[in-house]
């Protein structure tokens, strides 16, 4: 039927208005009983069509930051972890180190939430409209070392530090020989003070030398790394293994 209400429904489908279109009716028939004003109907079913779009556009840049899990601050119990600074974490939420391009760095054993941690800031960042990108240190050497071979070190290098927020999981974890510490450090001093970056390890700072096999690639980078950052020690057990140490408890 070509009435005004079919065109109606045909104009919000070619708008690629899909909530308001779906809510239509019901607002339609609260508008008719006067239950909202013309203002008020208009108003809520924008807002319904803003929200979804927000949601599926946030649902997308955190599939692109390839997180290995979705996890936010509100998933995280301080309380396990009581000598964490929990104002300065959550603190985070409000990415103002995004806007001074300083670095944050977690350190703690395995199992503090370390990754964690640094997921929740990235999809608060990427949410925000951050180009952020995780990858573990492992797999970053990898790719540019895959690069070099290849002869686009370069490309991939710019890739790398185009990003707003790159997120370098487990630095430290496996060791690193001269050639991937060198390709780290030429990425981390792209994008020293001009993009921030996130990093996690199991080695506190003063070790680090013993990470890159080399105390004076080891001293450059965290130079850069350092020089405008947050770091945050993570005194505290594990959470993987915490119901294993609570049934001990139990037993002991
Ligand atoms: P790390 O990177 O320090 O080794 P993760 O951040 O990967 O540890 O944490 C291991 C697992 O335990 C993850 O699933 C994480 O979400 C969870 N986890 C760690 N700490 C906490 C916490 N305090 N509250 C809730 N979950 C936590
Ligand atoms: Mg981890």
């Amino acid at each position: 039927m070509d009435n005004n209400y079919n065109k109606l429904v045909n104009n919000l489908e070619k708008l690629n208005l899909s909530t308001i279109k779906s809510n239509l009716d019901f607002y339609i028939d609260r508008y008719n009983s006067k239950e909202l004003s013309f203002v008020d109907t208009l108003y809520e079913l924008t807002s319904l069509e803003i929200k979804f779009k927000k949601e599926r556009s946030d649902r997308a840049v955190i599939t692109v930051a390839h997180f290995p899990f979705v996890k936010r601050f509100e998933d995280f119990d301080f309380s396990f972890q009581p000598e964490i600074n929990k104002d300065e974490i959550l603190d985070l939420k409000y990415l103002r180190f995004l806007d001074n391009y300083e670095n944050l760095l977690f350190i703690g054993m395995p199992g503090v939430g370390k990754t964690h941690l640094s997921v929740s800031v990235g999809i608060e960042a990427a949410i925000s409209g951050k180009s952020t990108y995780f990858i573990s240190c492992n797999d970053l050497c990898l790719q540019l070392k895959k690069a070099k071979l290849e002869n686009r070190l370069e490309q991939r290098l710019k890739h790398f530090s185009s990003y707003g927020l790159l997120i370098i999981d487990e630095v430290g974890y496996l060791p690193m020989d001269i050639e991937a510490s060198n390709l780290l450090f030429q990425l981390i001093s792209k994008r020293y003070e001009k993009k921030s970056t996130i990093v996690t390890s199991n080695k506190p700072l003063n070790k680090w030398h013993e990470i890159f096999g080399d105390a004076v690639l080891a001293n450059a980078i965290l130079d850069r790394l350092l020089h405008h950052s947050k770091v945050f020690t993570i005194n505290g057990p594990s959470y993987r293994t915490k119901d294993y140490l609570i049934n001990n408890d139990c037993t002991s």
